[in-house]
């Protein structure tokens, strides 16, 4: 009885200081650190991967990981496809480079820690490039501008994050909007995807979600009913990401990929599938 009391006690205690956003936040990094050193030791198999680099294009198939729903960068259509901007500029400067790869619908938390333990080459999911990442993550040149927003349901009277005090906010684990969320302090609602942090707003659990500003007008734009009080804050920008270090050569080949479907146009083409201007 006691001991089963404990163990409850300590399972608490452990959920409490994980808290703070998983992926991004100290509390975490002890957890993930275990993740990281196998990485580490792992260094072997990676090292035959970049000592491969001629292998590029001859029958590597790079491992790179995306979001489940972020739209309009990554989700699934109405026939069920994975499409987006992250995933049409990977395939179009894949294409130009001539590599192959698998993409893996991961999560935004499961792609960094999936990609930290060594699972997956590369992650592209909308990632903000921010100090914090680049300390163990190597980024391609930023492709998009983006920065986190609040959203609210349509018809609530939340306008400022005063009248967030004492209420809940939803984020997404990992995120930047879930960084933001905790250094203002508010209590928060995590979740793995974005669809259910949306849904946890829209069934009034949580009074306002943290996400990407564009991914939010986007949501807004297709029909959900959100609106947005806030002007964005905290711009930053996407990159592409591989392991500091690790897959140099699929950071080279992403960045001149991109730059030349930014000369063709294909960039701009892409963009405007998906974001009307
Ligand atoms: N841009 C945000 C970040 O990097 C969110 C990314 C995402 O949810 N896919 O934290």
């Amino acid at each position: 009885m006691m001991k089963k009391a404990l163990a409850l006690t300590m399972a608490a205690v452990m959920a409490a200081s994980m808290t703070a956003c998983g992926g991004s936040t100290k509390e975490t990094t002890a957890a993930e650190t275990k993740a990281a050193d196998t990485t580490a030791a792992d260094t072997s198999a990676a090292d035959t991967t970049a000592a491969d680099t001629t292998a590029a294009a001859d029958g590597k198939v790079y491992k790179i990981a995306t979001d489940t729903t972020f739209a309009p960068f990554e989700f699934e259509n109405d026939k069920g496809e994975m499409v987006g901007i992250d995933l049409d500029l990977l395939k179009a400067i894949a294409e130009d480079q001539g590599f192959e790869y698998e993409l893996v619908v991961a999560g935004f938390s499961a792609a960094c820690t999936g990609m930290e333990a060594g699972e997956y080459d590369a992650v592209i999911a909308g990632m903000s490039i921010t100090d914090e990442r680049k300390e163990k993550y190597d980024f391609s040149e930023p492709y998009y501008d983006s920065g986190v927003g609040m959203a609210v349901n349509a018809d609530s009277d939340i306008a400022s994050y005063e009248d967030l005090k004492d209420k809940t906010v939803a984020a997404k684990i990992g995120t930047e909007g879930c960084s933001i969320a905790d250094q203002y302090g508010f209590t928060i609602n995590q979740f793995e995807d974005s669809s259910s942090m949306y849904q946890d707003v829209l069934a009034g659990n949580s009074v306002a979600c943290f996400e990407d500003y564009p991914v939010l007008g986007y949501e807004i734009s297709r029909g959900v009913a959100f609106k947005l009080p806030l002007p964005m804050e905290n711009g930053n920008s996407y990159g592409f990401a591989v392991m500091k270090g690790q897959n140099t050569e699929l950071v080279d080949m992403f960045n001149a990929g991109l730059k030349n479907i930014k000369d063709s146009g294909k960039y701009d083409e892409i963009l405007n599938t998906y974001i009307s201007k």
